[in-house]
């Protein structure tokens, strides 16, 4: 697994559980090197990461970019969504960050959406990539679950924060779930499409 975002790695870890995969992460990998996000898409970062793991360990490496985005902000932060505040900020710090400039700059329109691509790159084939996304209004944070904004991102699938909400029930509705979906029906429609015809 491409990530030394724990919250992400709890996740992905949760949402591939039955799932024939045996999930590493980079340390165990033999991985010590920087995962870089150059790029201005989560494609881009996603892909590259995936890809850079995938060379470097001879293994299949899954990644995934994410990020929140403001509608009423042009999708700001979007791809910057860890690193918009600079070193040394805390997800803590962007999530009061966030909610200041919505409060400043469009309080009367506080939509948000997550978004998320996730890779699979695999030795010698061509690299899969999916992506997912899941609404909701930002609001004043309201409980300890989940990471980064979850406390302030109030889904309008669940009613609920997702920093409120079980790690299962979010697990239902989110982005990353969407897009983990979506790359193992693209993995089951190659499967198929490689399967001889019967008779
Ligand atoms: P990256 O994908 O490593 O660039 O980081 C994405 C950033 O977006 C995270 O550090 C969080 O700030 C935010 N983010 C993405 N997905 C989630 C989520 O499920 N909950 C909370 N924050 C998220």
């Amino acid at each position: 697994m491409a990530s030394r975002n724990p919250g992400k790695l709890a996740e992905l870890r949760r949402l591939l559980a039955g799932h024939p995969w045996e999930l590493v992460d980079l340390d165990a990998a033999g991985f010590s090197g920087e995962l870089e996000e150059p790029g201005a898409t989560y494609d881009e970062n996603s892909a590259l990461k995936a890809q850079t793991v995938c060379s470097a360990t001879g293994l299949p490496a899954l990644a995934d970019d994410s990020g929140i985005e403001v509608p009423a902000l042009g999708g700001w932060p979007g791809p910057a969504s860890a690193r918009w505040m600079g070193e040394p900020a805390t997800d803590v710090d962007r999530l009061h960050g966030l909610l200041s400039e919505v409060e400043r700059r469009c309080p009367d329109d506080r939509r948000a959406r997550y978004v998320c691509v996730v890779t699979l790159a695999r030795p010698g084939m061509e690299a899969v990539s999916a992506r997912g996304e899941t609404s909701g209004v930002l609001v004043a944070p309201s409980g300890s679950g989940g990471f980064g904004y979850d406390p302030a991102f109030l889904s309008d699938d669940l009613g609920s924060t997702f920093g409120e909400a079980t790690a299962e029930a979010k697990d239902g509705v989110s982005h990353r779930a969407r897009a983990l979906a979506a790359l193992l029906a693209e993995l089951d429609a190659e499967d198929d499409h490689r399967d001889p015809m019967p008779g």
